[in-house]
């Protein structure tokens, strides 16, 4: 980088700002080959085979791609729950495909945790989610699994907390995003405080002991102050861990984006700030930083494993789930095995179509190489430790590469350990594309920050 770059550099908080390191579109890497190299074609029988070969303990994952009300920033695969018709017909799907991959399990398999997201898992009925577990309890060996679920805090009804104290549900993250009203109304998603609130109480009190706050920032009307007050309020909440993610505005991908009034959006560099900011001021409140975006108390397990050396990443973002196998239930949910990376059909018709004839429904997915998970290895040690061994080919190929980085101290090489430095959080995710063999300038990634 160039005397006169440096020379124009700004430092927010901690962090530099460097906006050419910034510019590449990059993955957010929950898994290597990402889903952006899956193939469209039938994985059916890989998808069996693969549950086949499967022993020991597994995770499962349950898709409930729908809510109650649909936000206009959102990428999820979810749409409107009133039809209670289309509801239940779903439901029927995935019972079904609960039997179905049950079936095809070898009996040492065991469940050691167990997690519900969306969508909204509480479009769903209390009951209705009762019969979801009892249909796993009935059909796998549950290995008094670890259960989460995603929650919604609008409208999130007194018999929701019965049935969590019921199951056992011990960790929930609730969509928050925003506390601030005039934010809340230019993303369409207003909830107010008294809303977060009475959903956190009713968890503490249904026994759920780590909660975590969904948070973004780049958003509409946005600034410094009103993303640090949406923080210390979620810190005074008790959140254990937070999840700050910036908001990627892509609505030629996203269509429901464009009721989002693009001119309000702050810009590259005002995120960048609220991201330094946030980090500054989470770390501050005593949060231990996993990653650059999310953040959790010392005692929560996620800054356990973190600290430890143990922290993960798999399709629901950083883990400390240790399981290395993931089995997704539902509507576009994505099953990770050892060998190969399998996406369910995302069409729910097409879903219930191919289980009512009892087959099983992957339809893309990705083979994975030794190659692959070489690369994908080094890449999760980037994110979950901040350091990675570079042996063979790669080291020499990625000296050069990484010269952007090294050249202005985000990262060193210490012999063939790669070392992240501090300052290089918001860099990391570009560090780690150094190694993705199928990076191409592709656009439908978002930016680093
Ligand atoms: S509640 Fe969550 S999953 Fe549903 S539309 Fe809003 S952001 Fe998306």
């Amino acid at each position: 980088m160039s005397a006169e770059v440096m020379h124009r550099t700004e430092t927010f908080a901690n962090w530099t700002y460097y906006p050419e390191l910034l510019e590449r579109p990059v993955p957010r890497y929950t898994s290597y080959p990402t889903a952006a190299e899956f193939v469209e074609e039938s994985f059916e029988q890989r998808q069996g085979e693969a549950l086949q070969a499967l022993r020991g303990p597994v995770s499962l994952y349950l898709h409930i791609p729908y809510c109650q009300e649909i936000c206009w920033y959102c990428g999820c695969n979810t749409g409107a729950a009133n039809k209670t018709q289309r509801l239940a017909a779903y439901l029927e799907a995935l019972h079904h495909e609960i039997e179905l991959v049950a079936r095809n399990l070898h009996p040492s398999v065991r469940i050691a945790r167990i997690a519900f997201g969306g969508g909204s898992p509480n479009a769903i009925k209390p009951t209705d989610f009762v019969r979801l577990v009892d249909r796993l309890t009935v059909n796998f060996r549950l290995a008094r699994p670890v259960i989460s679920l995603e929650l919604d805090p609008r409208g999130l009804a007194a018999n929701w907390f019965t049935a969590i104290r019921g199951i056992g549900v011990i960790k929930a993250s609730l969509g928050v995003q925003t506390l601030d009203a005039r934010v809340q109304a230019a993303i369409g998603r207003v909830q107010p405080r008294e809303h977060i609130e009475r959903a956190v109480a009713g968890l503490r009190q249904a026994g759920v002991d780590s909660i975590n706050f969904d948070l973004m920032y780049g958003l509409p009307f946005q600034d410094d102050a009103v993303l640090a007050d949406t923080l210390d309020q979620s810190v005074a909440m008790g959140a254990d861990r937070i999840a700050l993610f910036g908001y990627a505005h892509v609505p030629h991908m996203i269509p429901r984006q464009q009721r989002i009034d693009a001119s309000e959006l702050p810009d590259q560099r005002a995120r960048f700030r609220m991201a330094a900011e946030g980090y500054a001021r989470l770390t501050g409140a005593g949060y231990k930083a996993i990653g650059f975006d999310h953040f959790a108390l010392p005692d929560d397990d996620l800054a356990l494993a973190a600290t430890g050396g143990t922290l993960r990443r798999n399709f629901q973002g950083f883990t400390d789930d240790q399981s290395p196998v993931l089995i997704g239930l539902g509507a576009s949910s994505i099953s990770e095995f050892p060998d190969v990376f399998v996406q369910n059909e995302k069409n729910a018709g097409r879903y219930r179509t191919l289980l009512g004839a009892d087959r099983l429904t992957g339809s893309k997915g990705v083979a994975r190489t030794d190659e692959d998970r070489r690369r994908g290895a080094i890449i999760t040690d980037l994110l979950c430790r901040g350091r990675a061994r570079i042996d063979g080919d790669l080291l020499e190929a990625s000296r050069s590469r990484l010269e952007p980085f090294t050249a202005i101290g985000l990262a060193r090489f210490d012999g063939s350990t790669l070392e992240l430095l501090p300052g290089s959080e918001p860099y990391t995710r570009s560090i780690a594309a150094v190694f993705d063999a199928y990076r191409g300038g592709a656009k439908q990634f978002s930016s680093a920050v």
